[in-house]
């Protein structure tokens, strides 16, 4: 009987093979091309502790590894590059290896972690070393306390790579040649400091553990953070940030004691009624593999739900058919995507943003695309300290000037929030009355008038 025909045949193989684009995963060993791993095996290349090891933190490491694929253009760039960056660099082989090399330039995780000194534009003049305010809303060290039930606390400052466009690089990965960092690693007195406060607050039911990444912690480290927080009567929810799923899947895939401290902590918080998640950071579909796709499936094993957070870069993933392809291979994977966030205003990131009328358009191609609760919402986390708003929900946009006037009613009562558009992005005439202070000023001043 042939009735059964379509149950025997895989669904994906009834689509066109655009339409089923996001259910295939890269599964070869890709890594071999690249001479300086020509001989490393898939045994090795899978272990957490050979990826840590061999991460490239000089970038005459990245030329050792690539021999005569890398030209000499682009190791000059990169060099310059260095001079500039607030960002040390930090890439695990397997991110290193997903570069295609014989386009660097164009390449979205080059972009993302190996900055050229030709890429950098001058920062806006409105930036800001931290954008977000977070110091000003720190009621104790590696702790920001904004919203009214939930707060964000950053127990390291180390991250399995680094990215060139950190929201926090005035803190995140060691001194670099333009910046110098006080911070590094783990401060156990400080983390005391924190539960003693989140005890203080018995409205606060949510925790984002941050950084710097979890994956970082040693596992009795995170054990420590998580046990810490979950015996907090008032916490009802921990969120673990880690770009690792992302850029160092094989963490959750070798490193046995780390992978069953997180599930311990998952497990310890579901028999005591409370959740514990994780929330990744894919940026674009090229950094998804099988290793991705492997590691995401043994979180889903274990219960553990793990949301996504992405930031809109030009160049990584403002394209509407980059933004639905990464949402439906996301979604194939059991991961949520969360939220895609506008770029903070900080330092070496103007040839990152896009403009807000850019993230509005995305949003609407988006949306519709798929499940409801599988579209990230578009978000800008304002200037200043106002938080996270839905990106149309700006009081005022003078889209010419690329000025946005916004309110937080529930986190600043009654203040105002300003956020800019790249000004490269802008016209000309846009641009030149960007370039005198006084014009400049004005703008802004009459734009937040508009709705005071
Ligand atoms: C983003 C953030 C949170 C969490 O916000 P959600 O919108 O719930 O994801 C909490 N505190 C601070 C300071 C934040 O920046
Ligand atoms: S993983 Fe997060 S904290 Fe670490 S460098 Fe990247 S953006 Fe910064």
């Amino acid at each position: 009987m042939a009735t059964n025909v379509h149950t025997s045949t895989h669904p994906s193989k009834l689509l066109a093979p655009t339409m089923s684009q996001h259910r295939t995963f890269k599964n070869d060993e890709f890594w071999r091309a690249l001479p300086g791993y020509a001989d490393v095996s898939r045994e090795e290349f899978a272990d957490a502790r050979w990826q840590l090891k061999h991460s490239i933190r000089k970038v005459d490491q990245a030329k050792n590894i690539l021999g005569h694929l890398l030209s000499e253009e682009v190791y000059q760039d990169m060099i310059q590059g260095q001079h500039i960056t607030p960002m040390n660099i930090r890439i695990t082989p397997y991110i290193f290896a997903l570069i295609d090399w014989s386009d660097p330039i164009n390449d979205p995780l080059r972009k993302q972690f190996l900055p050229l000194g030709s890429q950098f534009l001058p920062d806006h003049p409105y930036y800001a070393e931290d954008s977000l305010a977070e110091d000003e809303d720190s009621p104790v060290e590696e702790l920001t306390h904004r919203y009214h039930d939930k707060v964000l606390f950053l127990p390291t400052t180390l991250c399995p790579v680094y990215c060139s466009y950190c929201t926090r690089s005035r803190l995140i990965g060691g001194s670099t040649e333009s910046v110098e960092k006080e911070t590094y690693g783990v401060n156990k007195k400080k983390w005391e400091a924190v539960f003693e406060y989140i005890k203080t607050q018995p409205q606060v039911e949510d925790v984002v553990l941050s950084g710097g990444d979890a994956t970082m912690l040693t596992a009795a480290q995170l054990t420590e953070v998580g046990e810490s927080l979950l015996n907090i009567p008032n916490v009802r929810r921990i969120r673990i940030a880690t770009k690792g799923v992302a850029i160092y899947p094989q963490k959750f895939l070798t490193d046995d004691a780390w992978f069953g401290a997180l599930t311990g902590l998952h497990k310890m918080g579901r028999d005591m009624g409370k959740q514990v998640v994780v929330h990744t950071h894919f940026s674009c579909t090229h950094e998804i593999t099988d290793w991705s796709k492997q590691a995401c499936d043994r979180l889903f094993d274990a219960g553990i739900i793990v949301r996504n957070q992405a930031v809109l870069q030009a160049g990584v993933n403002n394209t509407v058919e980059e933004m639905v392809m990464l949402t439906r291979k996301l979604a194939y994977m059991n991961v949520q995507p969360y939220y895609v966030y506008m770029h903070d205003m900080v330092p070496g990131c103007e040839h990152f943003r896009t403009t807000i009328k850019e993230g509005e358009e995305l949003e609407k191609a988006v949306r519709g695309t798929t499940a409801g609760f599988n579209t990230p919402t578009f978000v800008c986390d304002l200037p200043g300290g106002g938080g996270k708003r839905h990106i149309a929900s700006y009081e005022y946009y003078d889209q010419e000037n690329g000025i946005s006037v916004w309110s937080a009613p529930n986190v600043k009562p009654g203040k105002l929030f300003t956020y800019f558009d790249p000004i490269h992005k802008l016209s000309k005439d846009a641009q030149a009355r960007w370039m005198d202070e006084k014009t400049r000023q004005a703008m802004v001043d009459e734009a937040i008038k508009k709705v005071e």
